[in-house]
């Protein structure tokens, strides 16, 4: 196996920039309409694809459109709803125990703030971080998905594949002007150029800065 190659911070930056404006016009992929909304699709994404979520939550969002509809659903009810995504029985119950909390706790605002997120049921980091950037316009981080993990470490942006250490590695190369929509660009590029069998990289617009580790 080949050595990981670490970019140097010159060549790093240079490669986000022009990632950055090879994807202008990406943004955040689940449709919702307000935090709660966005905490709801949030969950139900973990491990199943956007398209999924998109698809079933217009029909659920009709039906719970509150905190409380959330927090009293019968579970058997609310899973009729959601069942095509995966781990859809532990989904279900993250989103009833999120809601009673929010309701008990919060006065029945989704919270804003980091460590208030991170208490609640089935919110890890990622989901924290797509919350305040996405419903509440808060930049503290970098949401680490998959493609995050995959391109970060091919690109040389990271070594590890821990998702907390990824995102450190990550504040510390990337303009914090482009974190908002850092992982959105990286699953864009991995969609349409590095994908995961099979990288294009002879036409990729940072072949000559990219180490394509592991490719
Ligand atoms: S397609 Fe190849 S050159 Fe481009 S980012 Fe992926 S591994 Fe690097």
């Amino acid at each position: 196996m080949t050595e990981f190659i670490l970019l140097d911070k010159q060549k790093a930056e240079k490669a986000i920039e022009i990632l950055e404006s090879s994807y202008r016009n990406v943004k955040y992929y689940l449709n919702f309409n307000g935090p709660l909304q966005l905490l709801v699709a949030a969950i139900l994404s973990a491990q199943t694809k956007d398209t999924v979520v998109n698809e079933l939550t217009p029909e659920l969002f009709k039906k719970y459109r509150t905190v409380k509809d959330f927090s009293e659903a019968d579970p058997q009810k609310l899973l009729s709803y959601v069942k095509r995504v995966s781990f859809a029985e532990n989904k279900v119950k993250h989103i009833i125990s999120c809601c009673k909390i929010i309701s008990e706790k919060y006065g029945g605002k989704i919270p804003n703030k980091m460590d208030e997120l991170l208490s609640l049921p089935g919110v890890g980091r990622k989901t924290a971080n797509t919350i305040l950037i996405n419903a509440f316009n808060i930049v503290e981080g970098i949401p680490v998905d998959t493609w995050v993990i995959k391109l970060s470490y091919r690109i040389g942006l990271s070594k590890s594949n821990k998702p907390d250490e990824i995102e450190n590695d990550l504040k510390g190369i990337v303009n914090k002007k482009y974190w908002k929509n850092f992982a959105y660009v990286l699953k864009e590029h991995g969609h349409r150029i590095c994908q995961s069998t099979k990288p294009k990289c002879e036409i990729c617009p940072i072949k000559d800065l990219c180490p394509k580790n592991g490719v």
